[in-house]
């Protein structure tokens, strides 16, 4: 069986939003063993739509479409896949309510056009929107199934996945699914990696290891393809064992689990308290450390002294070190982070300074150049580092690797394990 993708809405025509919803779906496909074999774009145009369709139609055997399911004029999905399969509309009196009752809940008054996202073709199931007023539309037509679903992505994904994928799995007798689990891990390079589960790399045939940079991080994804969940579960389970056995606390999170997030934890685990000091980094490390709900449990607060005076006045930097070494030096960033330690009264302080670029740097102190301490009680941790990238990118690394310092500091991971 084949799948086409059928995208919908002339902004995307137009580059002014990314079809994201095209790779999230091809994703989740091919996760569940459902061949994607065309991806097609088409703008808000009746006729093109209806080309489009007629065109799916006749080579794939699954029509999936997001858009165009909307109220509006524009909005011409529900029309075309209607007039196409020739399945006449009529309203159908439980979407109507439901539309109803959202627009009731939100204390707005429905316009006679949202009527219009009540009208199913005939034989078609709905399928329910619990995150919109538009539902999708699911139809079974001479052996092809045809689902409709809203441009919304937050809309899209829930219905795709809980709704969209089982029929289709059951219409064509799909068992096969494809798992991915992510180890993350964060200051090692590739190399080491490889060098370390090359092997396993290697040899895996099912489940296969992927390694994957990312920005400040490098994924070990473990893909495992099987019939029975459990078992699928119980493989990456077993894998997953064995690459921990290697790689120990090197590997910080799994899936969508984050620094900020984990360090976080184990601040609260030991009841230990935080404070950061930023120059090049202009409170990204505070900001991202304030992402995680909860986290006025362990941080205290955060100083932006991005300036040469604002090391001296606000975090007390000695003006002869400041001087002698320059803003960009290790005694100034162990000057910065046991300052803000012990003027916050924190357990610890994290402190970066750098040279983010793309101007500013010398061949001394080329762009990319930061310096990271983290101090505590009675001694501290300082380290030079040399990052690559854009200016976004260097001032992510260096929150990456802050982070990480303090995470390995209170696993008693060595920082120099690159
Ligand atoms: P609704 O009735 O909920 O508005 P709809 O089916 O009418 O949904 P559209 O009007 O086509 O959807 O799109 C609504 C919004 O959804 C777009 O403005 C855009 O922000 C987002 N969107 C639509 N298609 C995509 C896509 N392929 N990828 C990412 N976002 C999309």
């Amino acid at each position: 069986m084949g799948t086409e993708l059928l995208t919908i809405g002339t902004e995307l025509l137009l580059g002014q939003i990314v079809d994201t919803n095209a790779s999230w779906i091809a994703q989740r496909l091919a996760e569940e063993g459902i061949d994607l074999y065309y991806k097609t774009t088409v703008g808000d145009n009746a006729g093109r739509i209806e080309a489009a369709l007629r065109q799916a139609l006749g080579r794939a055997d699954v029509i999936i479409t997001t858009g165009g399911l909307g109220p509006t004029e524009d909005d011409l999905t529900r029309d075309v896949v209607a007039a196409v399969l020739e399945r006449p509309l009529h309203l159908d009196p439980a979407v109507l309510a439901h539309i109803e009752r959202r627009f009731a809940h939100r204390k707005i008054p429905m316009t006679e056009n949202n009527r219009k996202q009540a009208m199913v073709p005939e034989g078609a199931e709905v399928l329910h929107n619990p995150n919109g007023t538009a539902p999708g539309l699911f139809l079974q037509d001479r052996g092809r199934c045809v689902a409709c679903l809203p441009g919304v992505p937050a809309e899209m994904k829930p219905m795709l996945a809980e709704q969209v994928i089982p029929r289709i799995r059951e219409s064509f007798g799909i068992r096969s699914r494809i798992v991915s689990r992510v180890l993350k891990t964060c200051g090692i390079s590739e190399s080491k990696l490889d060098h370390a589960i090359g092997d396993y790399f290697r040899e895996m045939q099912n489940p296969t290891i992927g390694v994957l940079a990312h920005a400040g991080e490098i994924h070990v994804r473990l893909t495992c393809k099987g019939e029975d969940p459990a078992m699928i579960t119980r493989m990456l389970d077993d894998l997953e064992a064995k690459i921990r056995e290697r790689l120990g606390p090197l590997i910080f999170g799994r899936d969508d689990e984050k620094l900020e997030a984990l360090v976080g934890q184990l601040l609260r685990g030991r009841k230990a308290t935080l404070a950061v000091a930023e120059s090049c980094t202009g409170g990204l490390l505070a900001s991202r450390l304030t992402d995680i709900s909860g986290s006025s449990d362990y941080f205290e607060r955060g100083m932006v002294t991005y300036s040469t005076a604002a090391k001296e006045e606000i975090l007390g930097v000695p003006a002869e070190i400041l001087r002698e070494s320059g803003a960009v030096s290790l005694p100034v960033v162990r000057a910065m982070a046991e300052n803000v330690r012990r003027r916050s009264g924190t357990t610890f302080g994290l402190a970066i300074t750098g040279i983010a670029g793309p101007t500013g740097g010398t061949p001394g102190k080329p762009v990319g150049l930061v310096y990271i301490a983290l101090a505590w009680e009675g001694g501290d941790l300082a380290r030079e580092y040399r990052f690559h990238g854009g200016r976004e990118l260097i001032k992510y690394r260096a929150t990456q690797m802050a982070l990480e310092m303090l995470r390995r500091h209170l696993l008693a991971v060595p920082i120099t394990e690159t």
